[in-house]
């Protein structure tokens, strides 16, 4: 079996390990006869999985008994239908900073439901950049305010969290466990599972208890944080593979030594791929150095013509999935939690050869 290399910004890649375990349990898990597909959601077996995946997440993070955590579907975009029906209340504005085109969507949405003030934005700057803490417009009587850890497509991180006296909501879909947060800064964070949490169709929202029971009267009930919480993430039937597959992730982490041992080798494998871009005069990253994602690192090549053969090449050695966005053009390689370090050094390596022969 050839394994390749999957630099895919999402569905992105699994630990070989995960995958390697499901498969040995794919029919029958742990000699229960079924696979976990096939049974109830109700069952023993997926609550202690459910309840597994959870204590092992709030393990890895640090989440405390004040915070709920969701296992819920429809992705990050449910998610910025649910956030402003869960959270504007009685007050029906909310702050938003906009930081890229995950942003953007996010605000669009928000739009519908109540009064979005858009705080900063770094759009002029073609998202860049993050824009100074000190020039935010904040309104002191916002619901909450918005912003998104790491643009996925523009490959821009924030490594600070901005300092507000109203609840912090976090789209942390592209570098939730890549590293330690402090999760008591935060009113909610939300995560769509297919980056660095698991297969797509879980989500994972974790609130503050305190803000729970504010939805409007027409949030749908499959939206609904409270309904979520009062039933365990099981008001219906929840993505129970998915569960299970995260589960095994946070297993692996765990493993590894947790998120500080999975920050250094993400550093690491940043660290090499930035400094092989800046130093080699023929490929570059637009993003602001203070502010370069961990897990997204977008390139353009010197002369845009060779993209197709880079990509050719790129495919032919065995690396997967090197295209950008298409909002943006160029490359982007993802370097989430379960890219190994020896993916990176041989797309380092390839970069190389690539350079020479076309430099
Ligand atoms: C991938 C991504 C999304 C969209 O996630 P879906 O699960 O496809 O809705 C939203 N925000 C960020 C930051 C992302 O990386």
């Amino acid at each position: 079996m050839t394994r390749k290399y999957n630099f895919c910004a999402g569905p992105a890649a699994l630990p070989l390990e995960v995958l390697e375990e499901a498969q040995r349990d794919l029919v029958n898990w742990q000699g229960s006869g079924l696979s976990v597909m096939e049974m109830s959601h109700r069952s023993s077996e997926i609550v202690g999985i459910a309840t597994e995946a959870e204590k092992d997440l709030r393990e890895l993070m640090g989440i405390s008994d004040d915070y709920a955590v969701l296992f819920m579907q429809g992705g990050a975009t449910g998610q910025f239908s649910a956030i402003p029906l869960n959270l504007l209340g009685d007050n029906r504005a909310a702050d938003y900073v906009n930081t890229g085109q995950w942003s953007k969507k996010a605000i669009k949405e928000a739009k519908r439901y109540g009064e979005v003030n858009v705080v900063a934005s770094s759009e002029d700057d073609n998202f860049a950049s993050i824009p100074a803490f000190d020039t935010w417009k904040l309104n002191k009587d916002a619901a909450y305010l918005h912003y998104t850890p790491n643009e996925t497509i523009g490959g821009v991180e924030f490594f600070w969290e901005p300092d507000v006296n109203v609840p912090l909501v976090a789209d942390m879909s592209s570098t939730i466990l890549s590293r330690p947060i402090d999760v008591s800064k935060f009113g909610l964070i939300y995560a769509g599972a297919q980056k660095n949490i698991g297969p797509a169709g879980l989500t994972i929202v974790i609130v503050r208890k305190d803000l729970l029971g504010k939805a409007h009267p027409l949030c749908p009930v499959g939206m609904d944080y409270q309904v979520a919480a009062e039933n365990e993430s099981m008001y219906n039937t929840p993505p129970t593979m998915a569960i299970y597959l995260a589960g095994l992730v946070f297993k692996w982490l765990k493993k590894l030594g947790g998120l500080e041992a999975m920050e250094a080798i993400n550093r690491r494998k940043a660290e090499k791929l930035y400094s092989y871009i800046d130093g080699s005069g023929f490929y570059a990253n637009p993003v602001e150095v203070a502010s370069r994602s961990l897990m997204n690192v977008p390139f353009t090549l010197k002369d845009e013509s060779l993209d197709k053969a880079f990509l050719a090449g790129a495919e032919e050695a065995g690396l997967l999935n090197l295209k950008g966005h298409r909002s943006v053009g160029g490359m982007r390689a993802s370097i989430y939690n379960a890219v190994p370090e020896e993916a990176v050094d041989a797309l380092i390596a390839y970069m190389k050869a690539f350079a020479e022969k076309n430099g």
